[in-house]
């Protein structure tokens, strides 16, 4: 079999230490990846670019298609970006999967049956970093969620299921609030689902479900979910297994994919010889199950679950009573190099290669835009900034100055409704949306929102932003106003 080449960053703080470690199991198991050493990190940022990366490290990814990479220090103080978000939307990852298994009774846990698969919705939502301030009082984010980002994650989440043998799909959203963003991912979840008929599906509200899954991991398979629940959900989860010391995950997209452990460089622990590999190990498992050597990825495996039952723990996994001996990076590194062929005697093999394995590679088919519905503007929500005050007088302010095709319906705060009814305990901020829909029914054009901000205008409202409210083929593309 001819090398694969991959992307290889030995990072930051004990990035250089546990890559080594990593790098020397894989070549020793057999597997056959060719290196090719990119920088990237602490020193990047410091030379001035503002990503932590560097235009040659990126073309070097874009040849490779595979990046294996060791955690990296993000310098203090403003102007660097987040290298793992660059990273995401260049190569487009649009999935993080991030799997997390309890290893009771050889590492201390208070969940001996956890056996879960985050699979996280990487790109959108809260993370499009889209953020306003507008007016002195209010900032706001724009969450954005997409139907093709959202089929793409909820498929791939069906597929790894299919393909890892999982039983069931657990989808949470928080679409009892947001109706219109979760709730196109919920509604996703349950057109998708149905094409697989064989995987049990459910879904949760995200709270609930955050509070079963830290009560009772073992009834949970595979949870899919979108970006900012699932950053939060997966470490949780992956500290609730036992340590976030073990846990890597995979940063997939159609092209390219990137893999690394879940946690930091570890900077007070680095060059002592003392952190834990095995998250950024079980990332190389990962990868090489992803670029075809599924039968390597299970020789380290197995040979990775037989060093921890045998007690040979690096200090964050140590415990008397438990462990054998504390041992250093290298140390761990030679231990699981001498297990390689062996199984594991207690814990679950692992098996990539035979039934149970991955039946495939995951492969989502391209996104196929659907007629486009017909789309009729009938409104326009205009926000204003405005000193408090009685709604009334902001009502009958703009009231004077609309066009015919437009009526005032509804004025909220802070997202409450709070004219036509007020109710006087209602807190009010300097940032207020004023509801203009069409008058007869039907639908308006540019020219009617244009003639309602010069209205404005005249009445010497300082508009700040405008949304726009339409139908799409005859159903309310936006939300009522809390209490409307
Ligand atoms: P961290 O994950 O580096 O450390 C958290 C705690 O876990 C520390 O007590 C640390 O000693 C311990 N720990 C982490 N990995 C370990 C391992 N392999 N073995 C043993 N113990 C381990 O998080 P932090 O301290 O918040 O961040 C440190 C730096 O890492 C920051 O600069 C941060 O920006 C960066 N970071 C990078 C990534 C990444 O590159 N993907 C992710 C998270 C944080």
């Amino acid at each position: 079999m001819s090398k694969v080449p991959i992307a290889v960053a030995y990072g930051d703080g004990i990035g250089p230490e546990i890559m080594s470690a990593c790098l020397h199991i894989l070549t020793e198991a057999g597997a056959q990846i060719e290196p090719h050493v990119i920088e990237i990190g602490e020193k990047i940022y410091l030379q001035g670019h503002t990503a932590g990366i560097t235009s040659e490290a990126i073309d070097v990814i874009h040849k490779t298609r595979v990046f294996y990479k060791a955690p990296i220090t993000t310098p203090q103080g403003g102007g660097f970006k987040s290298l793992n978000v660059t990273t995401r939307k260049l190569f487009n990852l649009f999935a993080n999967v991030r799997p997390c298994v309890s290893y009771h009774p050889f590492i201390e846990t208070k969940y001996p049956g956890l056996d879960v698969v985050i699979v996280r919705e990487n790109e959108e939502d809260l993370y499009a970093g889209i953020e306003h301030q507008q007016t002195p009082e209010v900032y706001q984010v724009l969450k954005l969620i997409t139907r093709p980002g959202t089929e793409r994650i909820i498929r791939y989440a069906f597929e790894y299921a299919r393909a890892y043998n999982r039983k069931k799909v657990t989808c949470m959203t928080k679409d009892n609030i947001m109706k219109l963003t979760d709730g196109l991912f919920h509604k996703v979840f349950d057109e998708i689902g149905a094409e697989y008929p064989e995987i049990e599906k459910e879904h949760w509200i995200i709270d609930i479900g955050t509070a079963k899954l830290a009560d009772t991991p073992e009834q949970f398979d595979v949870v899919v979910t979108l970006n900012l629940y699932g950053d939060i959900l997966s470490d949780m989860v992956a500290q609730i297994a036992g340590s976030v010391g073990l846990a890597g995950s995979a940063n997939i997209g159609p092209k390219i994919a990137m893999f690394e452990a879940i946690h930091g460089s570890a900077p007070r622990r680095a060059g002592q010889n003392l952190a834990n590999p095995s998250g950024l190990l079980h990332a190389g498992i990962m990868m090489l199950v992803h670029i075809g050597q599924p039968e390597v990825a299970e020789r380290v495996h197995n040979a990775w679950l037989r060093t921890i039952e045998e007690g040979h723990h690096t200090y964050d996994i140590f415990r008397e009573g438990i462990s054998r001996e504390k041992v250093g990076t290298k140390e761990f590194a030679q231990a699981v190099v001498r297990n390689l062929g062996k199984q594991p005697e207690q814990l679950r093999a692992v098996r990539y290669t035979q039934e149970g394995g991955p039946a495939k590679v995951i492969a989502i088919p391209p996104y196929e835009r659907n007629k486009r519905p017909q789309k009729d503007l009938i409104g326009v929500d205009v926000f204003v900034e405005w000193t408090p005050g009685h709604p009334k007088d902001l009502a009958e302010r703009i009231q004077a100055v609309l066009p015919p095709s437009l009526k005032l319906t509804m004025i909220s705060n802070r997202g409450t409704a709070v004219w036509p009814n007020t109710v006087e305990e209602t807190f009010l901020v300097d940032h207020w949306r004023t509801r203009l829909l069409t008058r007869e029914g039907t639908p308006i054009r540019h020219e009617d929102v244009i003639a309602a901000l010069q209205g404005y205008q005249r009445a010497g409202l300082d508009f700040i932003k405008t949304e726009h409210l339409y139908r799409f083929d005859g159903v309310e593309g936006f939300s009522k106003g809390q209490g409307e």
